[in-house]
């Protein structure tokens, strides 16, 4: 049978379905992963840019290259716009057979494309989060990247770590000092509670884009099969969960979701 329809059927006979997401799906939008060759990641050394201690420690030797880093980032972000990927998946919450994403990237795209209920293991770069009181909120992120662009295009030499901090908004709720609310390497993940729970419940999880190598969060896809659930992989590069998913489509998110939709449109 035809892939694209045997994975068709599993989904319409689902009754849960959760998405678990990685890089690629965001790359698709146009925001570059570490493993791109040729990609931001070859211009910027994670050591220095990656690690809240590594940015401090060059902000003070080359602020130039934070900068640079900010700049260019600033402008991925503003142009990244959500996928049929994303679009595929709010689709399939309308349908009613979507509960829940659980996702490894930190661009929101996932809710632009309208999606309700997004677990962010590494966090949202655009959420701050008070350093005192750990309170999160929401940014705007048009504005931010706005006002991120206009300091850096106007930025001294010699800037300093505070002048970055003071970007973000203070805290609602203390007017503590916040910090973007990311995971950054070496830290600790987010809502892992939250993202197994839903691994466990699901009869279906859908692994869009990732490549399965970033834990905990790469272990997710292998407790929901553990709990019985069904694991279909969409993937362009290789098919990482080959020894758990019962279909593999060998194909970016935006050209097979939108396929998916219309074959499972039929069947319902
Ligand atoms: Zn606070």
């Amino acid at each position: 049978m035809d892939q694209y329809q045997k994975a068709a059927e599993i989904i319409a006979n689902s009754k849960t379905i959760v998405a678990f997401s990685g890089a690629g799906i965001s790359a698709e939008s146009g925001i570059p992963t570490f493993r791109d060759p040729g990609g931001l990641w070859d211009q910027f050394d994670p050591d220095e840019i990656g690690t809240t201690g590594g940015i401090i420690a060059t902000v003070m030797r080359k602020p130039e290259l934070i900068r640079d880093f900010f700049l260019q980032t600033a402008v991925i972000f503003e142009q990244a716009r959500p996928n049929p990927g994303h679009f595929g998946l709010k689709a399939l919450e309308e349908l009613r057979l979507l509960k829940a994403i659980i996702t490894q990237n930190i661009d929101n795209l996932h809710q632009e494309a309208g999606s309700s209920n997004v677990i962010e293991v590494h966090g949202n770069l655009f959420r701050a989060r008070c350093l005192n009181c750990g309170r999160k909120q929401q940014l705007n992120k048009q504005e931010l990247l706005a006002r991120l662009k206009n300091f850096f295009a106007a930025a001294p030499a010699d800037f300093e770590i505070m002048n970055l901090v003071q970007l973000l908004p203070r805290c609602p709720n203390c007017q503590g000092l916040t910090r973007p609310d990311v995971v950054m390497f070496g830290e600790q993940v987010q809502q892992m509670p939250e993202a197994f729970a839903q691994a466990e419940s699901c009869d279906l999880m859908l692994v869009l884009g990732t490549s399965g190598v970033v834990y905990p969060a790469a272990a997710i896809p292998c407790q929901a099969y553990d709990r019985k659930a069904k694991i279909i992989e969409i993937n362009p590069t290789d098919n990482y969960y080959n020894s758990i998913s019962a279909v593999y489509l060998p194909a970016p998110s935006g050209q097979a979701m939108p396929k998916l939709i219309e074959l499972v449109k039929d069947l319902l």
